[in-house]
């Protein structure tokens, strides 16, 4: 795996961004920003599964305006989304946002940016510049290609903030396509100091959408790029959070709750796996700590998984061994296997 990209660090409210800051997980919120408590609701929900900021779409004024009210009900940092509106800026600074997703290019009158900066520089609030393939600007370079084309937009609105003497930027260039995705943030990686918040957009439903987050964030993650992620899902924005943990623990970069590794199942499993392995999850789902369970279904490739594990267990006919780590502690009857996993894991 490649070093991580050093940039510069910044803060969304309590919580650091970039330079040796852990990969942060950020989400959306579903809900209309204009029903606070639904939305404080949702984010609520979000915060316990680990997300670290949250980000709300101001479509209007009393959108901008309820993000006072949501502040106060929320313990995680909140980034306001403008598009266009420099007044939703300004009034979403107004509400104590943590973060604006505002680009500055998408507002025409200078004087109005340099109102939205100056605001922002004085409450030491962070600007995400967030390209999207879809929405590049018409008199881009066509001799470039895509990928330059992203970087090359996300670099104008840039220096459209420098030029107002303000660097508490962070930078996306996201696409549905991964390629296109992966190759953009590796274009403007080193052209910017700055940290790279990575997506891929659209992703889709939770099973498309998950797959192919996991293969682009996985990419640029392996490769040193990406101080915060989304995986934007269709759907609840929970499964964003879970997925976006998964690609983290799947590549070391963070820790968090349980970790179960668990057989596909084959001709060689002798118990109901399937049914033991969803009942072993559903108990994780209520736990916090870091702990890695192994359910294998047999004795040939089982032992060595279960080993691995802080608490393992490997089928055979009618029984199991139970291991903890790596040793095997006992042997348990097949109808026992589940209330002794888990006297196990509640021991460990
Ligand atoms: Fe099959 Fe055993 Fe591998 Fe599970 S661990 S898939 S039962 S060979």
């Amino acid at each position: 795996m490649n070093k991580r990209r050093v940039s510069k660090t910044i803060q969304v409210g309590g919580v650091s961004i970039g330079g040796d800051a852990p990969v942060r997980v950020q989400s959306m919120t579903k809900t209309d920003t204009r029903n606070v408590a639904a939305t404080i609701d949702q984010i609520r929900v979000l915060e316990d599964c680990g997300c670290e900021i949250i980000r709300c779409a101001v479509p209007d004024m009393e959108a901008a305006r309820a993000l006072k009210e949501i502040k106060r009900g929320i313990s995680i940092p909140l980034i306001a989304d403008i598009h266009f509106d420099y007044q939703l800026a300004l009034a979403a600074l107004e509400s104590g946002v943590d973060g604006l997703r505002l680009n500055p290019g998408n507002i025409s009158d200078p004087d109005k940016v340099a109102a939205v900066v100056r605001a922002a520089r004085e409450r030491q609030v962070p600007i995400r510049i967030g390209v999207n393939f879809g929405s590049l600007p018409a008199d881009l370079d066509p001799r470039l290609s895509v990928p330059e084309q992203m970087a090359e937009a996300a670099l104008r609105h840039i220096r459209i903030l420098e030029n107002l003497d303000f660097d508490l930027i962070k930078v996306s260039l996201k696409a549905f396509d991964v390629p296109t995705t992966v190759q953009a943030y590796q274009e403007i990686a080193s052209r910017i100091p700055y940290p790279l918040h990575i997506g891929i957009t659209e992703s889709g439903t939770p099973r498309q959408g998950m797959v192919r987050s996991a293969v682009g964030l996985g990419i640029l993650l392996y490769e040193g790029l990406g101080d915060t992620l989304r995986v934007s899902l269709t759907g609840d924005p929970r499964d964003e959070v879970y997925a976006a943990y998964e690609i983290l623990k799947s590549l070391r970069l963070r820790e968090r709750g349980p970790s179960l590794v668990r057989c596909p199942s084959c001709g060689r499993t002798e118990v109901d796996l399937v049914s033991l392995a969803t009942s072993v999850e559903k108990y994780l789902a209520g736990i916090q700590k870091s702990v890695k369970v192994a359910v294998m279904g047999c004795v040939v490739n089982g032992p060595g998984e279960a080993r691995d594990a802080d608490i393992g267990i490997a089928c055979g006919k009618g029984k199991a061994v139970i291991f903890r780590k790596g040793q095997p502690v006992r042997t348990v009857d097949e109808a026992d296997v589940l209330s002794e996993l888990m006297r196990e894991i509640e021991q460990f």
